[in-house]
């Protein structure tokens, strides 16, 4: 259980809620009751829900800005410390990562100026009050959360939207990677700044750096290894020493085979080329449900996944995460090249990387 409960689907995109907000919500009702009284506890309550369904907007105009450029976004997830959009990919084309990053922080201007034209006009413009007793405290402190989200949000350092902004400007005048590598920069910077600032006079705007520095890091390591990973046919990583089971051999067999070699995975052929993927977890799985004596092609998994050989490892790796699986079989013509595993990837980027430290030693 991942403690996320399923709402339902706005746009078609799956919507969870985090088990802790739902008791954020709670803890703010029941200590802000406490302090001043019922009714107070019930305006923060419906605030706080308030603010995180502007946050959940936010998403969703990331999202549905992804769908038009052809990424599906799978989920969004509202976390206490605000939404997270589960996506397959994020657009890589510099115009298409602007637009869809830009659009959340402009959404919270617009929720922003919409609450202010239409109903502020009665209630006056106030500063954010986290714990409002009315009507108007209310929607002034909407107004000011919203303004602070979309400057939050438009801080050029990932994995803020603004860091994403910052890298599609680069972007279009030099190559992603290089872009990536800038905009990490001046993100690492501004979040050495916060930090220091931080230490002295807020240790949250420390706490925030904090968060940006290593948000930005890893921003960086993704898209390296992506780049890396794009450069590389799945031929280069797939391993071409393996056995293949046929589909009318028992369990028996391949538990010898698994026993004797190192061999995870099994391609199982039958007349046509390959049947299907035998994997350690369903080995293991049958031995006590099915016995020794099952054939192979009862237990083999039938909804395996096939590539290419020329295909980059960067697909390939995306293919194995999105469909949830620990092996594919590489395969030509019908016949079965090699096999490559999520093991086997990151071993092949652990030589490469060795090799290049070796190289770059000399
Ligand atoms: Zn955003």
């Amino acid at each position: 259980m991942n403690w996320s409960l399923n709402i339902g689907k706005i746009f078609g995109i799956r919507f969870r809620i985090h088990v802790t907000f739902l008791l954020l919500v709670l803890f703010i009702f029941i200590s802000v009751a406490n302090q001043h009284g019922f009714q107070r506890g019930l305006w923060a309550a419906l605030f706080i829900c308030a603010v995180f369904a502007c946050v959940l907007i936010h998403e969703i105009g990331h999202s549905l800005i992804a769908r038009r450029f052809g990424k599906e976004a799978k989920s969004i997830t509202l976390l206490p410390i605000g939404g997270v959009a589960t996506m397959e990919e994020m657009p890589e084309k510099p115009a298409q990562e602007i637009a869809m990053s830009i659009v959340g922080p402009l959404i919270n201007l617009a929720i922003a100026a919409i609450v202010f034209l239409f109903v502020d006009h009665w209630t006056g413009v106030g500063a954010p009050n986290l714990y409002p007793d009315s009507a108007r405290a209310f929607f002034a402190g909407l107004i000011g959360v919203n303004v602070m989200l979309a400057i939050f949000n438009l801080i050029p350092a990932f994995p803020m939207d603004g860091g994403r902004v910052l890298r599609g400007i680069l972007a279009t005048r030099m190559d992603y990677v290089r872009a990536t590598s800038a905009a990490v920069a001046v993100g690492q910077g501004l979040a050495m700044l916060f930090i220091l600032f931080g230490i002295f006079f807020n240790w949250w705007l420390a706490l925030i750096g904090l968060f940006l520095y290593i948000g930005a890091g890893s921003e960086k390591q993704q898209v390296v290894l992506k780049s890396l990973l794009n450069n590389v046919p799945a031929s280069e990583a797939m391993t071409t020493e393996f056995v293949a089971l046929r589909s009318n051999d028992t369990l028996r067999k391949a538990i010898e085979q698994f026993h004797h070699g190192c061999q995870d995975d099994f391609p199982v052929l039958g007349d046509k080329g390959i049947e299907g993927v035998l994997t350690r977890e369903r080995i293991l799985a049958s031995i006590h449900e099915k016995g020794l004596d099952v054939t192979v092609s009862e237990i083999m998994d039938r909804t395996f996944v096939s590539v290419n050989p020329k295909m980059p490892l960067d697909s390939v790796y995306k293919k194995l995460l999105s469909n949830r699986k620990t092996a594919v079989a590489v395969v030509d013509n019908d016949s079965v090249k090699g096999m490559i595993c999520l093991d086997g990837i990151s071993r092949y980027f652990m030589i490469k990387t060795a090799m290049g430290k070796a190289v770059a030693g000399n």
